[in-house]
């Protein structure tokens, strides 16, 4: 079996988990539907957000609203497209009105969030926004160490601010911008 295929298979099989061990059953009731995680399974570089809002609640994909719009141009600027990422959020239903993900949420889902990372086996984790972050690289402060590659427990990470809060703010847009830069001199490293 070619290599993405058998990666996709045990993906399926997480997605399939995450459904039938009915994790934060709330949540999945208030959700149209699970937003596991899309993208190429055999990805260098996989990227984690928050939790799915309206549009991506509505379609089942993690990011194809207007974050995921500025996300793609900014991945554009670096030569890379969503076929060549893999990318996914911390919580995998849409929280009622898009408050923030409880503790226990984030809790809940990271078993199965630390299982996708074992099967894609990506060189470099970007997390968008704290929420990712702080489960991944706890004690530390995005407005510290965004933009930062880190190396956590054998893996690279590089936590960057979240493109929903960057998209409307001028200077946090631009750094986002800017920090984009660094993906590839990381990946160009590892
Ligand atoms: N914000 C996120 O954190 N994730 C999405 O999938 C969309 C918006």
């Amino acid at each position: 079996m070619a290599k993405s295929t058998d990666k996709q298979t045990q993906l399926d099989k997480i997605k399939a988990e995450i459904i039938s061990e009915k994790i934060c059953p709330e949540l999945a009731e208030g959700a149209t539907q699970l937003v596991f995680g899309n993208g190429n399974p055999d990805a260098e570089v996989v990227f984690i957000g928050e939790a799915p809002g309206k549009n991506e609640d509505e379609q089942g994909l993690a990011f194809v609203g207007s974050a995921g719009k500025f996300l793609d141009e900014m991945l554009a600027e670096i030569g890379l497209k969503r076929e060549d990422i893999y990318i996914t959020n911390i919580v995998k239903y849409r929280p009622a009105n898009n408050r923030d993900p409880f503790p226990d949420e984030k809790a809940a889902f990271l078993p199965y969030l630390r299982q996708q990372i074992e099967i894609i086996k990506p060189k470099l984790i970007v997390t968008l926004g704290r929420h990712s972050m702080e489960v991944l690289l706890p004690g530390l402060k995005i407005s510290h160490c965004h933009g930062q590659p880190k190396r956590y427990k054998g893996q690279v990470y590089l936590p960057l601010f979240h493109p929903a809060a960057a998209l409307y703010n001028g200077s946090m847009r631009q750094t986002l911008i800017d920090d984009f830069q660094i993906i590839p001199r990381v990946l160009a490293k590892i």
